[in-house]
C-alpha cells in the first residue's frame, strides 16, 4: 500500500517511545516541491544508537512505483587501525509500511549482540556428553583416608561425580 512522507513521520514517532521526535531523530533534509503532474518530497533523517548511526531516506513521488525508502547503517567510530567508519546497506524498497518493517527489523538485528562463548565444560554439560574423565587425572584420592573406596568430586561440567577405587589401585567413575 502506498504511503506518504507524513505516514513515514508517523512511523518514526512510533519508535520514539516517550521521547519527542526532535530528541532522538535528526532531520537532515525536509524538502518538497509540487509541479504539475510531477510531485516529489524528500525526508532524510539520522537516528543513533550507542555504536551506530542509521541514515534513513524517504522519497515520496506521485507514483508509488517511483517512491523510495532506504537505510544505511554506519559505525559511529572507526575501528582500531582504521581512519574510516564501516557501513552497511540495510533493506530498501518502495515507500510503504512493508519496507519500513524490514528496515526496523534490520536495525534491531544490527544492534543485537552475540552472547559470550560458553565455557567448554558448560557446553558439554548441556549436550550431556561430558565423560568426567578429567577427574581421573592424577590421584583423586589424595587427602582421603588410606582405606577410602569412594570420593565425590565436582567435574568442570558441573556434575557431582562419585569415583571408586578398585582393588588394583586404579580409579573408575562409579
Ligand atoms: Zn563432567
Amino acid at each position: 500500500m502506498s504511503a506518504t512522507i507524513k505516514d513515514f513521520k508517523g512511523w518514526l514517532q512510533e519508535i520514539c517511545s516517550f521521547n519527542s521526535f526532535e530528541q532522538v531523530i535528526e532531520v537532515v533534509e525536509n524538502s518538497g516541491k509540487s509541479q504539475p503532474g510531477k510531485y516529489e518530497a524528500r525526508f532524510k533523517v539520522r537516528i543513533y544508537t550507542g555504536n551506530n548511526c542509521y541514515a534513513i531516506n524517504a522519497v515520496e513521488r506521485g507514483k508509488e512505483a517511483n517512491s523510495y525508502l532506504g537505510c544505511v547503517a554506519s559505525a559511529r567510530k572507526p575501528r582500531a587501525g582504521e581512519d574510516w567508519t564501516r557501513g552497511n546497506d540495510l533493506p530498501d524498497g518502495k515507500l510503504n509500511r512493508e519496507t519500513w518493517e524490514e528496515i526496523k527489523n534490520a536495525i534491531i538485528a544490527y544492534e543485537l549482540v552475540k552472547l559470550a562463548k560458553k565455557s567448554r565444560g558448560r557446553v558439554e554439560k548441556e549436550k550431556g556428553i561430558c565423560d568426567h574423565r578429567s577427574l581421573l587425572v592424577g590421584n583423586p584420592f589424595q587427602g582421603c583416608k588410606p582405606d577410602a573406596t569412594f570420593v565425590s568430586k565436582v567435574c568442570a561440567c558441573g556434575a557431582i561425580v562419585a569415583l571408586e577405587r578398585q582393588e588394583d589401585g586404579t580409579v573408575k567413575i562409579a
